[in-house]
């Protein structure tokens, strides 16, 4: 499987007009990046090669929007405040970040100009930003789709570990931050049986996540590409229900019937009924 992983991205300089656009999670998105060196196999973000093609494949690249800072400056003399949904088409603290910084100073801008952040991260970096936001009203959040060490190895190769996500919900919690969790996409016949949703709540429970949402695995537009040479690679005997699960409109319906039942079980489980937002 490891020489299907992307190992060392190409990262080229791309400077931008722009890096707050208006999105449909919430008023605005922010990227400082095209491309993610997470390189999840289910990344619906992935669809952005339609509209910047490369010779590398998802995982491969990052375009880098050196000026994002400046852009982003401009930008705020005329946006109104309101929600930014921070990243949308990457993960705003992928490895490069750490050196670039980018993310960070526009977090930095925009809550200095009165927008609510909300991050969603597979990134522990995120922890060295905690500064930018304590005091404001930013929720500060990480993805997990699985427990499973092998599993995040095999589907989420360059993302923190889950050991490090929960440790943002804890520290960023402990910052009087505001936090959430998405648990997703749930993997299907992987981490989507009861016993996998119960535990992933009841982390949120234990940590105390102020907003949680689940999502099962969908059809986005260049998805199954990708996870079926995953697929064929790990488990070759899931491929067919996979297939079904996405592209059959009956066996897709049953399959997400049960899975809203299953959360819904351990949600009440958990005591959390009404406190999970879910996307199924
Ligand atoms: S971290 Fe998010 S944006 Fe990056 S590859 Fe994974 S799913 Fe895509």
């Amino acid at each position: 499987m490891s020489d299907l992983i992307p190992q060392t991205p190409v990262i080229r300089e791309t400077p931008c007009k722009t890096v707050l656009g208006r999105s449909g999670i919430g008023d605005y998105s922010l990227n400082c990046y095209g491309g993610c060196a997470h390189a999840c196999a289910y990344c619906y973000a992935r669809f952005m090669q339609r509209f910047h093609p490369h010779e590398e494949v998802w995982g491969g690249y990052v375009d880098v929007k050196g000026n994002a800072v400046e852009a982003l400056e401009r930008q705020l003399c005329r946006a109104r405040p309101g929600d930014v949904f921070v990243s949308s088409a990457c993960d705003g603290w992928q490895p490069l970040e750490r050196e670039r910084r980018l993310t960070r100073e526009c977090c930095r801008l925009l809550v200095q100009h009165g927008f609510q952040v909300n991050a969603l991260t597979k990134s522990a970096l995120i922890l060295r930003d905690l500064d930018v936001f304590e005091g404001s009203s930013a929720r500060v959040g990480v993805t997990i789709t699985t427990l499973d060490p092998r599993l995040v190895a095999l589907w989420e190769p360059h993302a923190s570990s889950v050991e490090a996500r929960l440790r943002v919900l804890r520290e960023a919690h402990a910052a009087g931050l505001k936090t959430s969790v998405m648990f997703g996409p749930l993997l299907p016949f992987l981490s989507d049986d009861y016993e996998s949703i119960h535990a992933l709540l009841e982390q949120a429970t234990t940590l105390r996540v102020d907003t949680i949402w689940v999502d099962a695995f969908n059809p986005r537009p260049m998805v199954w590409e990708a996870v079926s040479v995953l697929l064929d690679a790990e488990f070759p005997d899931l491929k067919e229900r996979y297939r079904r699960v996405l592209f059959s409109e009956t066996v897709r319906r049953a399959y997400l019937d049960g899975l809203r039942r299953r959360v819904a079980r351990a949600a009440g489980a958990l005591h959390l009924e009404g406190r999970i937002s879910t996307c199924i």
